[in-house]
């Protein structure tokens, strides 16, 4: 595996055409983040991918603190979580019923075909940007209406007051079980208001158009290709018009739990409902499945506010 092609977001721009755009691979840093939950496989595809959104709208925003993204739907798998902070670190996770998923999987065709309804089921996609107490939160939501998360996420371009956008989203999850050799791609593109006076109107719906049109002839293969250097999937595409990269930015696994993060939700609970026989209380992070262990001297130092 070429792991100079992966774990990045590229932003470039069509020549010619007001048109930017960015390319997202992921590789080690998605195994990263699937590989503690041993998800089933298609739970662990649509992960990766809903991992892979985030990272690309992420990318597209110019923010300080943490863009996340949510599902929540009435399928099999409720709830999806990913978020990636300013400076590219990335984590997620997923509630699924393993029952329902077993059973989906008689006929493991149909998930695959349409993901979006036999996982996630009916239900909502919301994003939100923190940027800190004195920030304002932005956030947007948007109906699960799709086949796909790709669908998804252009019906949630149609219906926002975005820039006219076009993406096209794919992941492989890897081994079954341990995700090795997880891998995804995204490439979306963006329509920029025009900076050029006496803009011919035609002309410019046209080269919209004509990239559209270039992204959908993407193939999986293509997009999933860790042998294809980034710049040069970029030339294959948008030779004609020419393509020039501005920027590329790290992406890395990296999970921001921590033990003073732990003791203050903690605090939040009544004592005697988290506590084991022992007296002791474990919780384990639903991002990155590290445990956090206090035991009964902490935790009376922790109630009397000691
Ligand atoms: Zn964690």
């Amino acid at each position: 595996m070429n792991s100079s092609n992966n774990d990045f977001s590229i932003t470039f721009q069509i020549e010619g055409l007001d048109i930017r755009g960015r390319l997202v691979r992921l590789g080690p840093a998605l195994e990263q983040i699937l590989r503690p939950h041993q998800y089933p496989a298609p739970v662990a595809e649509i992960m990766a991918e809903t991992v892979t959104l985030a990272a690309t709208l992420a990318s597209a925003l110019k923010y300080d603190g943490v863009f996340g993204l949510q599902t929540q739907g009435d399928g099999p798998v409720g709830l999806m979580v990913a978020d990636v902070t300013s400076a590219g670190a990335l984590r997620g996770y997923a509630r699924y019923d393993e029952e329902q998923i077993k059973s989906l999987l008689k006929s493991p065709g149909d998930v695959f075909a349409a993901p979006v309804p036999r996982l996630l089921g009916g239900g909502h996609m919301a994003f939100s940007v923190d940027q800190g107490e004195h920030m304002e939160r932005y956030q947007g939501i948007s109906e699960l209406d799709g086949a796909t998360l790709t669908d998804c996420a252009h019906h949630y371009f149609r219906n926002s007051e975005q820039l006219e956008s076009a993406i096209w989203l794919a992941a492989d999850a890897g081994e079954d079980g341990t995700n090795k050799n997880a891998f995804s791609g995204a490439l979306m593109i963006q329509r920029m208001p025009s900076i050029k006076p006496n803009i011919d109107e035609e002309e410019a719906e046209d080269g919209w158009r004509r990239a559209v049109a270039i992204l959908s002839s993407l193939r999986r293969k293509e997009l999933l290709s860790d042998e294809l250097a980034p710049e040069e999937l970029l030339f294959r595409l948008y030779h004609e018009d020419g393509v020039r990269v501005f920027e590329t930015r790290k992406l890395f696994h990296q999970c921001r739990c921590s033990r003073e993060k732990v003791k203050s939700t903690i605090k939040s609970f009544p004592l005697e409902e988290i506590t084991d026989d022992d007296g002791n209380v474990h919780v384990t992070c639903e991002f990155c499945k590290k445990l956090y262990n206090f035991n009964g001297d902490e935790l009376k130092k922790l109630f009397s506010g000691a």
